[in-house]
């Protein structure tokens, strides 16, 4: 028997569900009616509960016998047994379950948020979470996402409350002192699928898409909040109807801001939950990078209710299915919504982070075999989303986006309200695109890593080749390592998408490089070539000096992700120990003319990475050369938006303050940053754009009295994002006494769980403040695995990466293997294979480094 998976003797159809939860004792009472066929004679029922207390079972089988269980509860397992006298018949049946529970504080399961009402004063709400396995938390249940059942929920609440489900509200009664709702059937969907909410809610007045009503729900307070994240509820979800050419498959469409979320967002068909900064911003006071933040995640949820509510994978192991798509069709729907916005230019980005974790000897295929669901918790993360974001789109470009769409159709009409698998998505695009899709992207997808594609020209041919891109020649020696069989070395079917200019023309081709490598003759009259042209390719790009050269002549000539990617691989190989550290910063140079935000977030990217290894005689040199490389764009672009300005315009010169304030160090642009702060603080309109780096800033060069008034200012926020922009304000005041304020507030309840690993990761990853937080992480790790939500540990253990000395990588080995800490998954290898990798890079460029940077 698999203990993962539940024998299927006897399976669920329908859910009738009550639930009574109560604000005041943090417990709630609920009953449940289950529809099941009972496909074998067996005398017992298995089914997932945990920390629940199963008061009675009762089963009624297809021959009128009516059995009371014997029930055992398994916690470790999870199940459930309920144990029977006699056989059941086979047939239909019903299964009645009484049960109570506890509304945790652990942001999983059904749970409780606490936050302070308009007036300051405390309250409780009830919200839940059950991706991937929490919904046996809730209600005893087939707790697999290919047990799909119709679910029909009612409430009984306190009567001053409100509640929302996944459906529409069928009635509302009143017993004694209780309001009952009872919800409209769901479709035939996943447990992880269901939802529910209590509380004091507001909500925004529905906007109609077709037959849909779309609204926003928040804490009372709030709903000023709302418009913006409802408008794009709105276009996102007439843009899927379309694309995906199948009707939203809900009967309504609620988003509810949830005040503690641990996730960024969950999309329960139909009620889709969101931590507040992810759905509420004033549009007017909110900068760019906030709003595609809000932008980004509703569209990514609704994209979710095609891919993953209608259609779900069959098991753990095609979560990339759902979120890599979910990704995909975010970037589409955002991009038709706001294309000044050049949502793909951005997305660049995301893609760098992806082939950053993929270029680790640790990474991982984006789908592997999953056998306990624990094992999917560590596949929520950059590969999953972004790794396969980035091949979907490869693929999309290399078919052609409509029949691409043709297949993504026919797969969902295929498949909907049932289970598919990846050979299923690959069936269906196969049919729309007669190609051999498998061939294709199987090493995508089952294999880890991507190539390097190296560029040069030998004997008047252009010769592409390619090899597996690896930051450190060889795996990692830690103590957790396992051995693993030496894999032949992966080939990748790689499209190629060239551009190449000849004789003052440029012409456009596309090569499939199946091999190890391949040749085509050079035209006449060559002048340069851009390989990845387009920059839709998940590989990196190596040219040879003079290819490089070339193209660094004409950079206008580029696309801005095209200018990104030059940036970002050069980086990449420069990392890996391909090019001299010093050649690059060289090429740095070359970019003071650039205007592309994106190209400079990788830019001052890899300066954010030189400054946790720079040694401390040098380190004023690495601020000279931020100041040299970012001022001029800064000079250029002024501090006060021009009329008609672009809005991605705004958010670079927001970027350039910041980088410059900080990591360049710059006293000039640290005086500006208060003045225009101190003028915001007068009421003087300033730049939302701005706003956020004035605050960094300003935090940056701050002392006492400012970190007292910016604590004060968190906790007043009037908004998600302006309580965002002060609490990580606390995390950049460089006073020792400080910082250890700031990190004493991660664990005494001041900031919220859902906040504090993530303000930790930050100051780990600080140089003026890794050092105490790494002492404070050692010391708390216990108190902080007790407080934070399900995955904090992993999102706070990231900040090692920034401990870039030998001393403190042995220390960090020393501790992680001392407690035989388990991060999940591959989590901690990774970790400490990146850390590596910074190290390695400081010991290898250190003295070179420090000589560059002496030149003035
Ligand atoms: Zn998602």
């Amino acid at each position: 028997m698999d203990p993962y998976r539940l024998p299927r003797t006897v399976v669920p159809d329908r859910y009738d569900i009550r639930l009574e939860p109560d604000l005041t004792t943090l417990t709630f009472r609920g009953e449940e009616t289950i529809a099941v066929r009972v496909t074998e004679a067996v005398r017992e029922i298995a089914l997932n509960a945990v920390e629940l207390a199963v008061d009675e079972a009762v089963v009624v089988d297809a021959g009128g016998r009516e059995q009371r269980a014997t029930v055992t509860l398994d916690e470790a397992a999870e199940r459930c047994r309920l144990v029977f006298a006699a056989p059941l018949a086979t047939g239909s049946g019903r299964l009645r379950i009484v049960f109570r529970g506890t509304l945790n504080d652990k942001l999983r399961g059904f749970y409780r948020s606490v936050y302070k009402d308009p007036g300051g004063a405390t309250r409780t709400m009830a919200a839940t979470q059950f991706e991937a396995t929490d919904a046996r938390r809730a209600f005893p249940c087939w707790d697999e996402p290919a047990f799909k059942s119709v679910f029909a929920v009612t409430l009984a609440i306190d009567s001053a409350l409100t509640a929302v489900s996944n459906t529409r509200i069928l009635s509302e009664t009143r017993e004694g002192d209780r309001k009952v709702v009872r919800f409209a059937d769901s479709i035939t969907m996943s447990t992880y699928l269901v939802a529910f909410v209590v509380g004091e809610l507001e909500h925004t007045e529905p906007t109609p898409v077709g037959a849909t009503p779309v609204s926003v729900w928040c804490v009372p307070g709030k709903r000023r909040l709302a418009s913006f994240g409802q408008e794009i509820a709105v276009a996102s979800l007439r843009y899927f109807e379309d694309y995906y050419g199948l009707p939203y498959p809900g009967d309504k469409l609620d988003l509810l801001a949830i005040p503690d979320f641990a996730a960024g967002a969950m999309e329960n068909l139909g009620a889709i939950t969101f931590r507040e900064t992810a759905l509420l911003v004033d549009e007017r006071a909110a900068s760019h990078a906030e709003l595609q933040r809000v932008a980004d995640v509703v569209a990514h949820e609704n994209a979710h209710m095609w891919f993953g509510d209608l259609v779900t994978m069959s098991w753990w192991n095609g979560i990339w299915l759902n979120e890599a798509f979910a990704t995909f069709m975010e970037m589409l729907a955002v991009d038709a919504w706001k294309p000044e916005w050049q949502r793909w230019v951005a997305f660049g980005v995301s893609r760098a982070a992806a082939l950053s974790v993929d270029g680790l000897h640790s990474t991982r295929p984006i789908e592997f075999p999953v056998r306990a669901p624990r094992e999917a918790d560590a596949m929520f993360d950059v590969l999953t989303y972004e790794k396969g974001a980035s091949v979907l789109r490869m693929l999309e470009q290399y078919l052609g986006p409509e029949i691409f769409r043709e297949g993504v159709r026919d797969y969902l009409r295929t498949h909907r309200f049932a289970n598919a698998d990846t050979g299923d998505l690959w069936a269906a695009l196969g049919r729309a695109s007669r190609q051999p899709i498998p061939a294709v992207m199987d090493g995508w997808i089952f294999a880890p890593g991507y190539p390097l594609v190296s560029v040069s020209v030998e004997g008047g041919e252009l010769v592409l080749r390619q090899q597996r891109f690896n930051y450190l020649p060889e795996p990692l020696r830690w103590w957790g390592a396992t051995p693993t069989p030496a894999a032949a070395p992966p080939r990748w079917q790689v499209p190629v998408q060239l551009r190449i200019s000849a004789g003052g023309r440029q012409t456009e081709d596309r090569v499939l490089l199946a091999e190890g490598q391949t040749r085509r003759p050079l035209p006449a009259g060559f002048e340069a070539v851009v390989a990845n042209e387009g920059g839709h390719g998940f590989y990196r790009v190596r040219y040879d000096g003079d290819l490089r050269a070339r193209l660094l002549e004409r950079l206008p000539r580029l696309a801005p992700i095209e200018r990104f990617n030059l940036v970002n691989d050069a980086w990449a190989v420069t990392v890996a120990g391909l090019m001299p550290l010093t050649e690059y910063l060289d090429m740095t140079a070359r970019f003071r003319d650039e205007r592309d935000k994106n190209v400079w977030s990788a830019l001052l990217g890899s300066f954010g990475v030189l400054t946790r290894l720079v040694r401390p005689a040098d380190r004023a040199g690495l601020e000279a050369r931020v100041r040299d490389r970012a001022t001029p764009a800064l000079t250029a672009l002024g501090w006060t938006p021009r009329p008609g300005e672009n809005e991605l315009t705004g958010q670079l010169r927001g970027d350039l303050i910041r980088a410059l304030g900080t990591l360049g160090n710059d006293r000039s642009v640290q005086a500006k940053a208060a003045e225009f702060y101190a003028a915001h603080e007068r009421g003087t309109a300033v730049d939302p754009n701005i706003l956020p780096a004035l605050i960094a800033v300003v935090a940056h060069a701050g002392d006492e009295a400012r970190y007292e008034d910016f604590l004060k200012k968190f906790r007043g926020a009037a908004t998600p994002q302006e309580e965002q922009r002060y609490l990580y304000a606390l995390t950049a005041f460089r006073q020792p006494a400080l910082v250890e304020q700031t990190l004493g507030r991660t664990i005494n309840g001041e900031i919220r769980t859902q906040d504090a690993p993530f303000v930790v990761r930050s100051l780990l990853m600080l140089v003026h403040a890794r050092e105490q937080a790494w002492a404070f992480v050692t010391k708390h790790w216990d108190t902080m695995d007790r407080l934070y939500p399900k995955h904090g540990m992993r999102r706070m253990a990231e900040g090692v990466i920034g401990l870039a000395t030998p001393e403190w990588e042995a220390d960090v080995h020393r501790f992680f293997r001392e407690r035989a800490i388990d991060l999940g998954g591959k989590t901690l290898e990774q970790y400490l294979e990146q850390l590596r990798v910074n190290v390695a890079l400081r010991e290898r460029e250190s003295t070179a480094l420090g000589a560059h940077l002496a030149r003035t």
